[in-house]
């Protein structure tokens, strides 16, 4: 029988390039999406035209209400969720002094608030089965701290710090819970940034080159795997060797 991955902010970026090696590697994939269904309904598509099995599920993910519908829409349409990966993620960089309350709040509510309602909406099936993989999506800003992304930086510290309590409560009912750290990851999160900042942030890295969306996905795929079992409350970091 095959396992069903959900990865959240699956339409684009690390999480489309994700939901595309699942369904490679034999996964049923739910495709969640926020604003861009189109682009949803495009890493779908390759999924299936490579034989496998996705559908789309629209959620916004910091709406509590909102995934659980979509957890009771998945159970329908692809059954028990075996592998929960919490990769949607907004960023911003403005000075700490510049972050406003509903700022602060949306970093949050997205960034961080988004992996307890996703947890708190699939754990009870894991529990029940005894069996699970969470992956939640860090960076190394939560590692180090980032100037001028101080929310970001929070929200991805948080993520740390509730993948490693949740692995000690939840390792006794056969589920493992850990963090991919990635550094910088070309996608359209940095497309912002200016060359003259890409190259120095790639003369940074130690191996020479900034990462890719499929760098992510193969760590998460590992953390994924059955045999990755002894694995847990770890922080695997996906950054080129630059912390
Ligand atoms: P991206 O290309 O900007 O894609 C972000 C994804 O998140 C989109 O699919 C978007 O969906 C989804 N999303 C955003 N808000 C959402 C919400 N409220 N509900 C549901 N989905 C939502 O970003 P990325 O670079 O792939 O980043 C993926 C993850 O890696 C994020 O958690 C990010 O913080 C983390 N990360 C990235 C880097 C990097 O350098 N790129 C470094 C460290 C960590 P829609 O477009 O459908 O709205």
């Amino acid at each position: 029988m095959s396992k069903t991955v959900l990865i959240t902010g699956a339409s684009r970026g690390i999480g489309s390039e994700a939901a595309v090696l699942f369904g490679n590697n034999g996964y049923n994939v739910a495709v969640n999406y926020n604003h861009n269904r189109v682009m949803a309904e495009k890493t779908a598509q390759t999924i299936n035209s490579n034989g496998g099995t996705a559908k789309i599920f629209k959620a916004d993910v910091s709406n509590y209400h909102q995934v659980e519908q979509m957890i009771s829409d998945i159970a329908v349409a692809l059954g028990d969720i075996h592998v929960l990966i919490n990769n949607a993620g907004i960023s911003q960089q403005l000075l700490f002094t510049d972050i406003t309350p509903d700022m602060w709040q949306t970093m949050i509510s997205t960034n961080l608030t988004s992996v307890y309602n996703c947890c708190h909406c699939v754990l009870p099936q894991m529990i029940r089965r005894h069996s699970g993989r969470i992956i939640n999506v860090s960076s190394m800003w939560g590692e180090a701290g980032g100037s001028c992304e101080v929310h970001y930086s929070a929200a991805k510290a948080g993520i740390i710090g509730l993948t490693k309590a949740l692995a000690k409560e939840v390792a006794p009912s056969g589920i493992t819970v850990n963090c991919v750290s990635p550094g910088v990851i070309m996608t359209d999160m940095m497309s912002g940034f200016s060359q003259e900042t890409l190259n120095e942030l790639t003369e940074e890295t130690p191996v020479g080159r900034l990462g890719t969306p499929l760098d992510v996905a193969q760590a998460m795929l590992y953390l994924a795997h059955d045999k990755s079992s002894f694995i847990t409350g770890q922080v695997l970091g996906v950054n080129g060797g630059i912390l």
